[in-house]
């Protein structure tokens, strides 16, 4: 019968809420929702396409072992023993799982307390790590905490709108059309893009800063510097709120806007501009996304910028603050029940022991983890060198999307056991796995994400799950039970675990930590179904009413104030003549990932139908290329085959290449491939937009 649901879209960081419509002949359509609060019932060109990439084609449909269709138990017992066997013989760092922000909630919730409680290792990771873990890692400095001070209001309001290191128009696009409308409605809000490319999103704004790839620790030092000097500093709110000024700001001197203009590739009267404009507006955003989280020195590109909105004091209130966009639609909810394998769940760490204590008595669970798990690129080196003996991955491509990805291909092929759970049969990672589990796709799962301004909303099935196809939480609930902890896996409902989850973000709180749902720790089954999206925190018996935080001035470290990092300006990468070209990696504004879902769309592959390579014309000319011949390029990791795009859009010396492609797509197309795995030292975040290439026409 026909009917329609309220459910949450699958793709970016920004959380649209979708209408889903599934009519008496089956057919499905989708509209935004108007209630949502993060579309207002805008969507974008993916979200509007979700109904034509529901198809069943290429579906996996029955668990697998070794290439034959097996039954589920059958399946599970198999995991269950090898993953015990692991374990038992070599103990339990010698197993892991690597998951992704494309689970619910509810199914990361699973996999983290089945690994950091009841194995007793922290090694499980996600793809989250590649997308924004530097953001993470920058927070917890500054903030002693993991928090997104704003919310998307916050752009609208804003005075000033610095975008830096985020193509907004086609990574997050309904915040780039809100806040286009905002910029239409008062002329006179500024917007400054900050990206070595001139993107799409660059065409809206006032000032663009064709920026060095890396030159933002430079860039926010010196800002930081200027405003020191210009005598915009809250001192108030720096000495009551804050502390480690003076070295900030003392390192942050040492480069002369000569220095700076340098490190920056912008001129002096560029930086001059800039630096005059943030100085003199209060209301000011700074959003920042791939492009400063994807670095060597990401993390201190995070802190970077967030010194210079706590030496002004903008930060927590409405049209101020700094921003993280997260790519991925629940890349924040996997950071809440601590996916990150150097977290805890409900945002506790790892590290402290009041945490490990309160997260096992919640869980009755026999073995917390008590130190940090591996991290991907170190997890896949792992796998190559032999230390883990039984890897789980759910929900993600690494042969595609991790750096080295050949590397990461024959790490996995090596492996002596590997589990993949996929609504996909055949993609790059699965045919190496020795059990294939299938599992829930878009619109037949049904639990909760939360997007990057801390919003919770339901994701609802409207469809009937293909096949065998199951939850993942009920796949790793299974395995759970199998391995001997039955009574902490026994869940009819994803209902029953996000009240687990809301009640152990509540535990032993008393105000201690930023994340508190613990409003619905009681929820049941009919509430759950209907729940509305909501901000977090909403704690125990009170009234929502926060949707800031830190305008208090009160922050999460013990002693309740916020830290500036005093950071040095990294010195330039060294660099190969054998690999002249700069590589930055990104997204087009149609395909998500490895395009497992999106590339079933004609409509959206029609948009950017091939992998290209973006170079600038004396580039071009320099190495004989012209539009639309084949290019090779090489790196010292691997090799890739793309369409030439020669566009002045991109800077000389430097090249851009989408990370969507794979070799289902397209002949050697795998970009990742040619990606070095150097990561940032804090987060460990790949450094996937800085690497060194050599071009040549095929
Ligand atoms: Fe989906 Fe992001 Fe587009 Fe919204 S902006 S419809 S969440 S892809």
């Amino acid at each position: 019968m026909a009917h329609e649901v309220k459910t949450t879209c699958p793709y970016c960081g920004v959380g649209c809420g979708v209408i889903a419509r599934l009519g008496d002949d089956g057919a499905v359509s989708v509209k935004g929702d108007p209630e949502h609060p993060a579309n207002f019932g805008r969507l974008c060109s993916k979200g509007s396409a979700l109904a034509e990439t529901l198809d069943l084609d290429g579906r996996l449909l029955h668990p697998e072992i070794g290439g034959r269709r097996a039954g589920w138990s059958e399946a599970l017992d198999l995991v269950a023993e090898r993953f015990s066997h692991a374990i038992a013989e070599h103990g339990p760092d010698s197993v892991a799982f690597y998951v992704s922000g494309q689970l619910l909630t509810e199914d990361y919730y699973i996999a983290n307390k089945l690994m950091k409680g009841f194995i007793g290792s922290a090694n499980i990771d996600t793809n989250s790590r590649l997308c924004m873990s530097s953001s993470v890692a920058g927070h917890r400095r500054a903030f002693g905490s993991d928090t997104v001070p704003g919310v998307y209001e916050d752009l609208e309001l804003a005075e000033l709108v610095v975008l830096t290191g985020s193509n907004l128009a086609w990574c997050h696009p309904v915040l780039y059309q809100r806040l286009s409308a905002a910029k239409a409605n008062r002329p006179e809000m500024k917007i400054v893009v900050i990206d070595p490319r001139r993107t799409m999103t660059a065409d809206i704004a006032d000032m663009h800063l064709a920026i060095s790839p890396d030159g933002d620790v430079a860039l926010f030092n010196g800002l930081l510097a200027h405003l020191a000097a210009s005598g915009v500093i809250d001192r108030n709110y720096v000495s009551k709120c804050t502390s480690g000024f003076d070295e900030a700001v003392a390192v942050a001197s040492r480069l002369d806007l000569p220095a700076v203009s340098n490190a920056t590739g912008l001129t002096q009267a560029q930086l001059r501009a800039f630096y005059r404009l943030f100085e003199t507006t209060e209301n000011v955003v700074t959003c920042y996304s791939q492009g400063v989280n994807q670095s060597a020195a990401g993390t201190d590109k995070v802190n970077a910028i967030i010194n210079c909105h706590l030496a002004t004091g903008r930060i927590g209130r409405p049209g101020m603050g700094p921003f993280s966009l997260t790519g991925q639609p629940n890349a924040m909810g996997g950071r809440e029940v601590g996916g990150l394998a150097n977290m805890l769940a409900a945002h506790m760490d790892i590290e402290k022991s009041l945490h490990r204590d309160q997260v096992r008595r919640f869980w009755g669970a026999p073995a917390v983890a008590n130190k940090p798990g591996l991290k991907a690129v170190d997890m896949f080196r792992a796998v190559a060198d032999g230390r883990i003996k039984a890897l789980w991955i759910m929900a993600t491509n690494p042969v595609v999307s991790m750096p080295d990805a050949d590397a990461v291909e024959a790490a996995i092929k090596a492996c002596p056991f590997v589990v993949v759970s996929d609504i996909v049969r055949d993609t790059d990672t699965a045919r190496h796995a020795h059990v294939l589990l299938p599992s829930l796709g878009w619109g037949e799962k049904d639990g909760t994400v939360t997007n990057s301004e801390r919003c919770i909303s339901r994701q609802r099935a409207f469809l009937r799950g293909p096949g065998e196809a199951r939850p993942d939480w009920w796949q790793l609930a299974e395995v759970g039970k199998r391995m001997g902890f039955a009574p902490a896996f026994a869940y009819n409902s994803q209902a029953e675990i996000f009240a687990e989850h809301a009640a152990l973000s509540g535990f032993e709180n008393n105000g201690r930590r930023d994340f508190d749902i613990s409003a619905h720790a009681e929820i049941g089954g009919t509430a759950y179904d209907g729940l509305k999206p909501f901000q977090w925190p909403q704690t125990r018996g009170s009234t929502p009413q926060q949707r800031r935080f830190f305008a208090d001035g009160r922050y999460f470290h013990p002693d309740g104030r916020a830290r500036f990092v005093a950071i040095e300006v990294p010195g330039p990468r060294r660099r190969d003549a054998a690999f002249p070209f700069t590589l930055n990696t990104g997204r087009v504004r149609d395909h998500w990932h490895t395009m497992t879902r999106t590339g079933r769309s004609a409509r959206l592959s029609g948009h950017l139908a091939e992998p290209f390579v973006e170079i600038h014309p004396r580039d071009a000319q320099a190495i004989g290329v012209s539009g639309a011949d084949l290019v090779t390029l090489e790196s010292p990791h691997g090799a890739a085959i793309v369409r030439a795009l020669v566009t002045d859009r991109q800077a000389e010396g430097n090249l851009f290449v989408p990370m969507h492609w794979n070799d289902q797509f397209a002949s050697r197309a795998r970009i990742d491939a040619l990606v070095a795995p150097i990561t940032d030292p804090v987060s460990g975040q790949p450094a996937s937009k800085h690497m060194t290439v050599r071009a040549g026409r095929l």
